[in-house]
């Protein structure tokens, strides 16, 4: 069995980055996601346990204290973290993970575990960004402000990573980073 791998992908959002990574995981069908825990609300398509642990701001505040997260970040007023629990287990059962995180987590992850891979997805431009946001229309006016204003500071350490993949046609995107997989882990 070859040594299990962590894969970090982070973007701004809208960059096409959830639509990447699941399909990384249909082609690799033997890796395993990170469910993050939030507390932000559930979206409409969202399942507990599989996109995110939906889990309250008291509960999330148990868990920090607890020091059951690698990382965690407070952003739109909610949390995030990725739980150790996760990644010790998939590590210790083989099993190479694919997580999906804000910039500052990434570079935390990889901190904590220096042969962390991480992958930026840039969007085209910030314009074509907003765009795919306004066209995703799972946020309202405020919130969306507050993503690309973030996507911007997200933008800006794209440098940190170890590949950059620009999402201009997804397709692409998409092959590119399966060769990026590909390459490291053979
Ligand atoms: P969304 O609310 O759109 O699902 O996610 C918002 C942002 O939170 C995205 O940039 C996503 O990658 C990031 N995120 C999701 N889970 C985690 C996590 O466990 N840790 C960190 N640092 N960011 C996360």
């Amino acid at each position: 069995m070859s040594k299990p791998r962590l894969f970090v992908f982070s973007a701004p959002s809208g960059a096409g980055k959830t639509t990447i990574v699941r399909d990384i995981l249909k082609s690799f069908p033997e890796f395993k996601f990170s469910v993050s825990a939030t507390t932000r609300k559930k979206r409409a398509n969202e399942i507990d346990g599989v996109d995110y642990y939906f889990i309250s701001e008291e509960e999330f505040k148990r868990k920090i204290d607890n020091n059951e997260f690698v990382e965690w970040e407070k952003f739109y007023d909610h949390y995030y973290g990725t739980l150790k629990k996760t990644i010790d287990e998939n590590l210790a059962n083989g099993f190479t993970t694919i997580f999906e995180v804000d910039v500052k987590g990434a570079l935390n992850i990889k901190k904590v575990y220096p042969d962390a891979v991480l992958i930026f997805i840039a969007p085209p431009s910030i314009d074509e960004l907003k765009e795919r946001l306004k066209k995703r229309n799972t946020e309202t006016d405020e919130e969306l402000k507050k993503r690309i204003d973030r996507a911007e500071m997200e933008l800006s350490y794209k440098n940190n990573f170890d590949y950059v993949v620009e999402n201009i046609n997804l397709d692409e995107a998409k092959e590119k980073v399966k060769k990026i997989i590909e390459k490291e882990i053979s």
